[in-house]
């Protein structure tokens, strides 16, 4: 598999690991956005978040979770942001799940959520989009 994350998790390329179990390996990322930027992956390899099977989903994040308050309690940080490129549209670039976990600090310049992308289209038909979005479940 030429997967790079697949390679890590073989361990065939070195990585400074910070958690492992039996569904996801976690790591430090390479090019940290700050300080204790996590990267945490299941061990199956899948390109896409919304490819992932439900309980799959449930292991990687309860993974996510525990990794995500160990960073805090150690490293002493009141939050994070926690999140996925999901796709390439979206800024993923290796095609392998992984759930960024960036450890954020007072006065570090960073923005939240709503600063990864500002088109939000019409605002004015919320209504009828919240139906067609209803037509998928
Ligand atoms: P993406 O943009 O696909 O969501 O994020 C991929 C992340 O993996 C990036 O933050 C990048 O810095 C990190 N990364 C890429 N190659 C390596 C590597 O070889 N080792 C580690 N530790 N992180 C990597
Ligand atoms: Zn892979």
């Amino acid at each position: 598999m030429d997967c790079l994350f697949c390679k890590i998790i073989a361990g065939e390329i070195p990585s400074y690991k910070v958690y492992e179990d039996e569904f996801v390996y976690a790591f430090l990322d390479i090019n940290p956005t700050s300080r204790g930027h996590t990267v945490v992956i299941p061990k199956i390899h899948i390109e896409r978040f919304t490819e992932m099977a439900p309980e799959d989903v449930g292991r990687l994040f309860r993974s996510v979770s525990q990794v995500a308050r160990g960073i805090e309690q150690i490293l002493s940080i009141h939050g994070s942001n926690i999140g996925i490129n999901n796709g390439e549209v979206a800024g993923q670039i290796v095609p392998h799940v992984h759930v960024h976990i960036i450890p954020r600090r007072e006065d570090d310049n960073g923005g939240s959520m709503h600063s990864i992308v500002n088109m939000p289209g019409d605002t004015s038909d919320l209504e009828e989009l919240a139906d067609v979005i209803r037509g998928a479940f």
